[in-house]
């Protein structure tokens, strides 16, 4: 199991320190990203500390389902018709910087691939 040590998305569910929630419900919460790479980029994130993807398991199953339905009603939100990118940025050499886990949408413009 990674560490997950008490991130900064910890103090943003707990209401320590403020972020553009745009969804929220038991299990997880949507909100900007402060340093957006799109038009439209937002994190959704599970309240259970997971620090990474790899460290998912299957008793994880519903929820990682969960997080992946948030994306699509966030994505819905926010009127994003015409399509929009999910990334999961996982380790180091996955360009993770944050240990808790998160799915990336971004949106509003058209995405190059591959990504770098
Ligand atoms: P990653 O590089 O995949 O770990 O993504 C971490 C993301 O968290 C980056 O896109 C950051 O801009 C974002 N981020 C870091 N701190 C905050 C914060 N306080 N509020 C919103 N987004 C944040």
């Amino acid at each position: 199991m990674t560490q997950t040590n008490d991130t900064i998305f910890s103090r943003i569910i707990r209401g320590e320190i403020p972020a553009d929630i745009l969804y929220e419900d038991q299990l997880a919460i949507a909100f900007r990203d402060i340093n957006p790479q799109a038009p439209v980029h937002v994190l959704v994130i599970p309240k259970l500390a997971i620090a990474q993807l790899s460290d998912g398991e299957s008793e994880h199953h519903a929820l990682l389902g969960h997080l992946l339905l948030t994306v699509k009603r966030v994505a819905q939100q926010l009127g994003l018709t015409n399509g929009y990118r999910v990334v999961i940025n996982t380790g180091e050499d996955g360009g993770q910087t944050v240990n808790h886990l998160h799915l990336h949408i971004l949106g509003g413009r058209a995405m190059g691939w591959p990504p770098g």
